[in-house]
Order: C-alpha cells, then structure tokens, then sequence
C-alpha cells in the first residue's frame, strides 16, 4: 500500500458487508446466530454463493450494534493498520427485513435495516478521522446516496451474466435520475478469464484463470468501455494485470483515452445531468459477446451471444454553469464519418453558441454556432477514439 500511496495510487478493497459463515469457529465463539438476519418462520437466514466451496453463510442484522461494531472493527484495521483508502462494502444497497423479535426493531418491515446502515457509515467515517476515504456499494439505491461515495452498477457488463436473448437491454436509468449525486462505476468488463481464489479447492481450479481471453470477444470490451464513457460511470476495468499494458496495448489505449477525456471534463461526465442523447448516424454491426461472468464458465465452459450495437455510442450532459457536452465513443478500429442531430430545443440551446470539439488529448477546435431547431453536424472519429461537443 504504501508502495502504490508513493505512485498516487489508491485502493479499496472487498469486505462483505454483512454475511457471516456459520461453519467458521467465531460464529460460535461470537454467538453471531443472536444477531443474524431470520426469516418470517424464525429461521436464520442462510445464503450460499461459492459454487466450489459452498459455505453457508448468514446476513447479519446492520441494525444491530452488534453487527455494527463487529464490522466497523474489522474496517477499523483494515483502515488504520493496512492503510487502505476505503471498502467496498458488498451487498450493500441490500436492504434485508428481519423477523427476530429481540433485535429491537419492528418485526419484518421498517426502516431499521437503513438506519442501521446510517449509524454504520458514520461509525466508519468517525474511525478514519481526518483520512480522504472512500466507500462503496453494491448497487444503485437512492436510499443510500447520503452515505455511499460510489456505486457498483455492474449491468454496464450485463450481457457477461445475462443471456441478451432473455431480451433484456441495459438502460443507464439510474444515472439519468440521480447522476450528480452518485458516482457509478464498475464492470465484469476483462480482457482475461475470471480469477481463481486460493483458498478455494485446488482440485476446481481451471487452468485459464486470469489468462488473456481470445481477441474476438474485443469488441466486447470496447462496447462496455465506450458505455461506461456515455452513461457518465467512472472508467473501470476487471481483473487488470500487467501483462496487458503490452499484450493489450490497444484495449488498454482505448481506456485511458476515455479516461482522460472523463477527467478533463468532469463538470459534465462526473457533476453533469443527463440528457437525452441526440440522434447519431452511424452504421451497426454485430458484437460477440463472451458469457463467463464470474462462476458462470467454471461448470460447462463458456457461452457465446451477439447482439447488436451502432459503433459509435452517445450521451448527452449538462454542467452546472448550464454548457452542454455531447459524448461520441467508437468502438471501431477504422474512422467513421458519423452526423450527430443537434436539436437546439431539445437541449435549450441559444442560436449562435458556439461548438467546440475536445479530443482525448484535450485539444478544443471551435467547429461552428448553434443554428435555429434542428442542425446535423458531420464529423470523422478516428478509429477507437473519444470526442466530445461542447455547446458554450
Ligand atoms: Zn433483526
């Protein structure tokens, strides 16, 4: 840690925020059943996730000062001794109801389970004192935009989990809503296969855990960069080694193109509200897609799916100073001549304001005024580039 502090680096890591394993000696050292979650018969509520070491495992109650504190010790460690720079608090923005009469909440429904969450956050925030840290949560969940500093909206990547033939299609409905008030992040999005844990059985091991994944499933990648880009997410990427700094040098140029344009714009990609995006014309094509999430592959081998997707992608913002910004990504390796419908009432635009064009280096070209009603503006994006129009 303090190797990546020294390189400007910072880091979370992954702490469940509320399942405690019932085989493991403290469940019962702790008497952890006390406070555990239960359902409407009064059983504990047991979860399961690990396909290769099915551990049973229970929610614990957040409600509880208990479980509370149980929590924010671990945190205050792994803070304070390890020196990270926050949690990702996994499964939270999950509220659970809890039928144990002597928790002292109100059987089933409340709102316990976030005014619990509340005290947690404070506790932690309390325990780093003076210290920039961050916290985030599974999900996206209005409720906990007060104490969360960002959101796991894993969806951007839905088509790793999801078959797109169930006909569902990610819309970025969450950013629309609440987008200056939450960062949004995250991805299964990897240029490799899932990792392995080692603490997990040797003998279920694949052999291609964290190796490069084939190159035909690229676009794929690029898809879900140049989404994360237009929906206003901070650029992530899965399962990052190395190795891909060469072996995927393109894939990886593509992001950190995406990233510094992000970053020079953030009164729009970070502060903005979203807009309807303006109509582009572009041609589509079909996109293969690899379906090995991260358990999924490990029992029968990887699933394939296409679906298709125009390769160039936009979304629209607004700053607070009241500028609008277009962002275009193309997720093609040619150039692309592409027109962009500029409604001027649609985004309140005054007639004669000037458009300016930022590159992924940061280059501003004045490209023309703001025409009365509708205007289509034609513009050449190099092959797996970032632009954005930006309306003064
Ligand atoms: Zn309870």
């Amino acid at each position: 840690m303090q190797k990546a502090h020294d390189a400007g680096l910072h880091a979370i890591v992954y702490m469940n925020q509320r399942l405690w394993c019932v085989d493991t000696p403290s469940w019962t050292a702790e008497n952890a059943e006390r406070w555990a979650v239960r359902e409407r018969d009064g059983q504990v509520r047991k979860e399961t996730y690990n396909v290769f070491d099915p551990l049973p495992c229970a929610p614990m109650d957040v409600a509880t000062p208990f479980w509370r504190n149980k929590y924010a010790g671990i945190a205050d460690t792994v803070i304070h001794q390890y020196k990270l720079d926050g949690l990702y608090m996994d499964q939270a923005v999950l509220s659970l109801a809890c039928w144990s009469p002597d928790h002292g909440h109100p059987l089933g429904g409340g709102h316990y389970w976030m005014d619990g969450f509340r005290e947690l956050a404070r506790d932690l925030r309390r325990r780093g004192g003076a210290l920039p840290l961050g916290f985030a949560g599974e999900g996206g969940g209005e409720s906990w935009l007060p104490d969360l500093d960002a959101f796991l909206t894993l969806q951007v990547s839905q088509e790793r989990y999801i078959d797109p033939a169930s006909g569902w299609e990610v819309l970025p409905l969450f950013q629309a809503v609440y987008h200056p008030y939450a960062v949004t992040y995250g991805t299964y999005g990897s240029l490799t296969w899932p990792p392995y844990d080692d603490l997990w059985p040797v003998a279920s091991r694949p052999a291609n855990a964290m190796t490069l994944l084939d190159t035909k499933y690229r676009r794929q990648y690029l898809l879900e960069q140049a989404r994360m880009f237009v929906w206003g997410m901070q650029p992530t990427i899965a399962n990052f080694l190395p190795e891909q700094l060469t072996a995927r040098r393109s894939e990886i140029d593509y992001l950190e193109r995406l990233a510094r344009l992000r970053y020079g714009l953030r009164e729009f990609f970070q502060g903005g509200v979203m807009l309807r995006a303006p109509a582009v014309t572009v041609d589509s094509a079909d996109v293969l897609m690899s379906r090995v999430s991260i358990y999924a592959a490990r029992r029968g081998g990887a699933t394939e799916a296409t679906v298709r997707s125009p390769m160039v992608l936009a979304g629209a913002w607004r700053s607070s100073k009241g500028q609008v910004a277009i962002g275009l990504a193309s997720i093609t390796d040619e150039a692309r001549e592409v027109t962009v419908q500029l409604d001027a009432r649609m985004y309140a635009l005054r007639e004669g304001a000037r458009i300016v064009r930022v590159d992924a280096e940061g280059r501003r070209t004045p490209i023309g005024r703001v025409a009365r009603g509708a205007q289509a503006i034609s513009l050449t994006l190099p092959g797996l580039s970032g632009t954005v129009l930006i309306v003064e």
